[in-house]
């Protein structure tokens, strides 16, 4: 038995199934139940809420969010052998557990989720990232979901918490920090998982805010921000000159030089120049 409920410890789980991890599917799997609880415990409180998981595994975070008091868990995982493991947290929490089997990138989870909702994932990064920059644009906002946490590799943690001037600022800084509040809650060894991987991880704890920080087209302000990163090193007037006409009088009107690189300029002059490319 584990220390946080009636089940058998993850190990022997990962054993009973022959759930070898599988690098094609990112697995790294926490096998620390008070580790995956202290996670939990990071995603806010958690009773009254709906949780979505993304890629449970063989389960050690979900038996966390079941925990810690989750009204209900919605995981989607891709990996079919993980599913009669899942199939035995859900008969021990006595159906607050649903799992689908399918990738996140493709399931909506939305019709079988009622608000408010969490969101907490330990995922491969790739696959995070891509679902973090979806949860993150949709056109209307609030969106579905209250808070994020999710783990990262460190370096992409940092990069969504980066501030102006500093070499991880970039395309999810801006993003994240324009409709969300995100910090880094905790920081993880590679020892933490197993296998262990290659760097260091963090998790990222995000809060939608009521209202994006300032006003701007998310479609507009996303292709900006990725013209203008995606040749950080470039002058404004030159990365940009593919995303609008007359771009270097829409960098003025922004009150951004034309001369500035992307990492000088702060979400508020990114906004504002979403908005000038929006006028027309
Ligand atoms: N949550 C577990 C834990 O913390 O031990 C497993 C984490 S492991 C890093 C990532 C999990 O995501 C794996 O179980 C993997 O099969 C699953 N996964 C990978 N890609 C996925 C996708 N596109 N959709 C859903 N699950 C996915």
């Amino acid at each position: 038995m584990s220390a946080i409920d009636n089940l058998p410890p993850l190990r022997e789980v990962i054993a009973t199934h022959e759930l070898n991890a599988r690098k094609s599917l990112g697995q790294n799997f926490l096998l620390d139940l008070n580790l995956t609880s202290k996670i939990a415990r990071q995603a806010g409180d958690l009773t009254g809420c709906d949780v979505l998981e993304i890629g449970p595994g063989p389960g050690g975070l979900t038996r966390g969010l079941l925990a810690e008091g989750a009204r209900r868990v919605l995981a989607i995982e891709k990996d079919s052998r993980c599913i009669p493991a899942l199939a035995e947290v859900a008969a021990a929490y006595d159906g607050r557990l649903q799992v689908i089997e399918g990738d996140a990138l493709e399931v909506n989870p939305l019709v079988y989720l009622t608000p408010p909702i969490r969101v907490a994932a330990n995922l491969p990064y790739n696959v995070g990232t891509e679902l973090l920059v979806r949860w993150l644009t949709p056109q209307q906002w609030p969106p579905f979901w209250t808070s994020l946490t999710l783990m990262f590799q460190k370096e992409v943690a940092e990069r969504i918490v980066a501030t102006p001037g500093s070499k991880a600022y970039g395309r999810l800084a801006i993003l994240a920090q324009w409709r969300a509040d995100a910090r880094i809650v905790i920081n993880l060894p590679p020892e933490a998982f197993s296998p262990p991987p290659k760097v260091s991880s963090a998790v990222v704890h995000l809060t939608a805010l009521e209202e994006p920080r300032y006003p701007a087209d998310p479609s507009v302000l996303s292709r900006v921000v990725a013209a203008a990163f995606n040749q950080r090193r470039k002058m404004l007037r030159a990365s940009l000159k593919g995303v609008a006409p007359d771009i270097e009088d829409r960098l003025l009107a922004a009150g951004i030089k034309p001369t500035e690189r992307a990492e000088q300029v702060s979400l508020e002059g990114f906004c504002a120049l979403a908005r000038e490319i929006k006028k027309t």
